[in-house]
């Protein structure tokens, strides 16, 4: 159910109806738009007790929402979310993309550093490397685990890239809610309920990737766990699904861009890394991603993948990374969107990490 107030609905009116959901024992949500505002209504099982609410001052009407998912639907809030990160300019859904790069785990301080300056330098606002890898094999590399996560804070602090990282469980999940500023549920949890419901309670933007066999439902689905527990600063992220082509590692499923946008308000970022698993496919496939009208990219950065602990295969130069955006700047202008310029790195920061 969707209680949608009126144009000129004040704040203690909708504050009024919130109260009087939650009196009635179900949860709402209140998400304001550029015209009005509408509340979710959640945790009801059966048909919501709509009199009282419909007589309520300031509001406009009442509907029932037939989909499966609620606070994920354009339903809810027809206009785009853009995410915002506290005491930054960037944002995700906006006009301007979002670039994400990095290594695919922090292997050390130094390896980080190196990457960050070359990503930075090139306009990527945000710094990725897993501490936490979810590795198929137990005897791979792992990742360095609280150290790694220091790593990525110190990163930030020198180059003033966001930081998104991983997490797999509860305990890496606290870790780094503390430590970064976007959390990032992984491919193989997209479907690991109660690790969404955490990221959901938690304070930072949710990153969350499709999972490897997700249909767009289920990828919806998992952003509406997340939501459901009020965090609704969620991206989410299209990193290729498994089918029957061998030829790449998964098979990037571009069409999910648009079919999300036409079901979801929530931001859409594409990852052309793990979706082809091959750095030669990588830069074509940015640029057709940001062509179907993705809010972003990521991308694997590594300035020395054949040493890389994981994902070197996948990995670009941070030459090509160079390459990689000022292509994918050509095509964003075409579309009326921007991808920052190459910034500035102050003088300290070219010195490696110490
Ligand atoms: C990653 O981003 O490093 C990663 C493991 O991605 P995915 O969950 O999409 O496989
Ligand atoms: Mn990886």
């Amino acid at each position: 159910m969707l209680v949608v107030m009126q144009a000129q609905a004040t704040e203690d009116q909708v504050r009024a109806v919130c109260e009087k959901v939650e009196s009635l024992g179900y949860r709402a949500h209140p998400m304001p738009g550029a015209q009005r505002t509408a509340i979710g209504i959640t945790g009801n099982r059966g048909e919501v007790e709509s009199g009282t609410l419909e007589e309520m001052p300031g509001v406009q009407e009442l509907i029932r929402v037939s989909k499966p998912y609620k606070l994920v639907s354009r339903d809810v809030k027809p206009d785009n979310t853009v995410v915002t990160f506290p005491g930054s300019n960037v944002t995700i859904g906006g006009a301007g993309l979002a670039i994400v790069a990095g290594p695919c785990a922090i292997e050390s301080r130094e390896q980080a550093f190196t990457i960050a300056e070359r990503v930075a330098r090139a306009g990527a606002q945000f710094f990725r490397g897993g501490a936490y890898k979810p590795r198929t094999s137990p005897y791979s590399f792992q990742g360095l685990g609280e150290e790694g996560l220091r790593i990525m804070a110190d990163v930030r602090d020198r180059f003033g890239l966001l930081i998104v990282t991983e997490a797999v469980d509860y305990e890496s999940l606290d870790l780094v809610e503390k430590y970064a500023d976007m959390i990032q549920i992984g491919a193989r949890n997209m479907q690991n309920f109660s690790l969404l419901k955490r990221a959901g309670r938690a304070r930072k933007a949710v990153l969350l990737k499709r999972g490897i066999s997700a249909t767009l439902e289920e990828f919806l689905m998992a952003a509406e766990y997340v939501m459901s527990e009020g965090n609704y600063n969620v991206v989410l992220c299209e990193r290729g699904v498994r089918t029957f082509a061998d030829h790449t590692r998964n098979t990037l499923d571009l069409s999910v861009v648009p079919a999300v946008q036409r079901l979801s308000h929530l931001p859409i970022i594409v990852d052309p890394s793990h979706g082809t698993g091959k750095r030669n496919k990588v830069t074509p496939l940015s640029r057709a991603a940001v062509a179907v009208g993705a809010d972003g990219l990521m991308i694997e950065v590594h300035h020395d993948p054949d040493r890389a602990l994981s994902d070197g295969m996948q990995s670009l130069y941070p030459d090509q990374f160079d390459a990689l955006m000022q292509q994918v700047r050509q095509i964003a202008a075409v579309l009326g969107r921007s991808v920052s310029a190459s910034i500035h790195v102050p003088a300290e920061a070219t010195t490696s990490a110490n």
